[in-house]
């Protein structure tokens, strides 16, 4: 996730870069950031329901996951393995749906009955491995007690028909709207942490990854770019299916399905990565510019990090201004205003950043919201590392002095990143805090020792999830030293960590 209040800082940062490469000095200091909107009031409910406390019946799965920051989130009892998505859009303009989502799942207790994570719509049934199931719904809770109890371990198919428009789902993580969101001539799903409620039911927690299939039908000349590969494109005359395929486990959050007419772009790196983009109809050609080396990203990425999870990667570039960029799995997407025509190398540092966090926070996601900064501080560090392979190391230095600086300058907006507060998740601590907490790292221990330790830690998380305690094991691991009072003083104190080596702090 990137949004506009943390791209100042990048546009900035470029005009300052680019005159240090020019003439070897600083030409200005970056502005301070605005604050950010108060919350709007939602006008469906929120998920973030507290778990209710009191005695806990041993055969009703939980109607939380028991994260820290939002314990309501997730479900707990089963676990999702597939996910298969029919919808079929009536109407465009108002994001009308026919849908069936169909979840396969295995017990991990014995269930009379189990939750999923779903707002609004009329549900027109539910079934359980074929038998009409009795449900019952409070805020985001769908709770589903099938005809026959299920046993611990048992494999379950959950079939839940619902028809309507998505209704217009208020985050409790960040003052924008998210979720599945209509506009003018389309829609787009940016679900970063709880939006994915608000098209389909789930288990809505990264704790729970599955994989995924996609029928979206569309009037023509409407088209959908969505997660994973397109197997196939079905023509019913007036109308169109588009099939797509998410073969790696992914977060419910990551999921997304776009609509619109789109011109796409295909290409492929170096290494053999296939690349689809996809641009709404009408945007200016230069609008591509920024995504042309995205294959030379993903080499890059993957000679450093590891390689790239996925079969497949690609931008989708939608013709609105939602004020934010979002990393769904390998489709991410971008609205206009992430984007400045002007400055491509600035918007490239956008795309780089979207592009790293396929690696980290895709693949391997947070076991926990609270570790946020294991998505973001490691896609803002990316960006630094992106201007190291095209500019040097001077260029990467110059990079962290100046985030180093804004931070110090501007305390009150980046709190340290390991306590992000529910009511504002993707703060500016976790994105340049969280970076610079990396680059003092690789001060810390050398950049052999902290390249192979980022390889180790994707190696052993690929594809599930992991903790700021298990980045820490690793570090200390691959280090031989004792870390855990240095990178708790980075993440957790309230004062900035000084960086000698780059004369920064006292
Ligand atoms: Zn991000």
């Amino acid at each position: 996730m990137k949004n506009n209040r943390s791209i100042r800082m990048f546009f900035a940062f470029l005009v300052i870069a680019l005159a240090i490469l020019a003439c070897d000095r600083i030409l200005g200091t970056p502005s301070a950031p605005t604050p950010q909107p108060a919350t709007q009031s939602a006008t469906v409910t929120p998920q973030g329901t507290p778990v209710p406390e009191g005695p806990v019946d041993p055969n009703a799965g939980s109607a939380g996951l028991g994260d820290s920051l939002y314990p309501g989130f997730g479900n707990g009892g089963y676990d999702a393995v597939h996910y298969q998505l029919d919808i079929t859009v009536t109407d465009v303009a108002t994001s009308n749906l026919l849908a069936v989502t169909t979840l396969d799942a295995k017990a991990t207790q014995d269930l009379h009955s189990f939750n999923l994570d779903f707002i609004g719509f009329e549900i027109t049934g539910i079934t359980v491995n074929g038998q009409a199931a009795d449900f019952d719904r409070t805020g985001q809770e769908l709770t589903v007690t099938p005809a026959q109890p299920i046993m611990t371990g048992d494999e379950f198919t959950v079939v839940v028909e619902y028809n309507g428009p998505p209704g217009h789902m208020q985050s409790v993580a960040l003052p924008f709207q998210t979720g599945w969101v209509t506009i003018e001539g389309g829609s787009f799903v940016l679900s970063e942490p709880d939006g994915a409620a608000s098209f389909f039911p789930s288990n809505d927690h990264p704790l729970d990854k599955a994989t995924y299939t996609f029928l979206v039908t569309v009037p023509k000349p409407y088209e959908v770019a969505a997660n994973g590969v397109l197997t196939e494109t079905t023509d019913h005359g007036d109308a169109r299916t588009f099939a797509f395929e998410e073969r790696a486990p992914m977060a419910s959050y990551l999921a997304t399905i776009n609509i619109d007419e789109l011109d796409e772009e295909t290409m492929k790196s170096r290494n053999g990565i296939p690349i689809r983009n996809y641009y709404s109809t009408g945007l200016p050609e230069d609008v591509r510019k920024p995504f042309a080396r995205q294959g030379e990203m993903l080499d890059y990425f993957g000679g450093v990090f590891g390689p790239y999870p996925f079969e497949v990667y690609g931008a989708f570039v939608m013709d609105t201004q939602f004020g934010a960029a979002l990393e769904n799995q390998t489709m991410s997407i971008f609205g206009m205003d992430m984007i400045n025509l002007q400055d491509v190398a600035g918007t490239e540092l956008v795309v780089a950043h979207e592009l790293a966090h396929q690696w980290f926070g895709d693949s391997v996601s947070v076991a926990d919201w609270g570790d946020i900064w294991l998505n973001e501080g490691f896609a803002d560090y990316s960006e630094g590392l992106w201007i190291e392979h095209i500019s040097g190391r001077r260029a990467l230095d110059a990079w962290v002095k100046s985030q180093y600086t804004e931070v110090l300058q501007y305390p009150q907006y980046y709190p340290p990143p390991g306590n992000p507060p529910a009511d504002n998740l993707f703060n500016g601590g976790v994105y340049l805090r969280g970076g610079l907490t990396l680059h003092a790292l690789r001060l810390e221990v050398g950049d052999q020792t902290f390249f192979k330790l980022l390889q180790t830690y994707y190696a052993r998380y690929r594809g599930g999830n992991a903790s700021t305690g298990d980045f820490i094991s690793v570090a200390e691991e691959m280090s031989g030293k004792e870390l855990t009072n240095f990178l708790e003083d980075w993440l957790y104190s309230e004062k900035l960590p000084p960086i000698p080596a780059l004369d920064l702090g006292d």
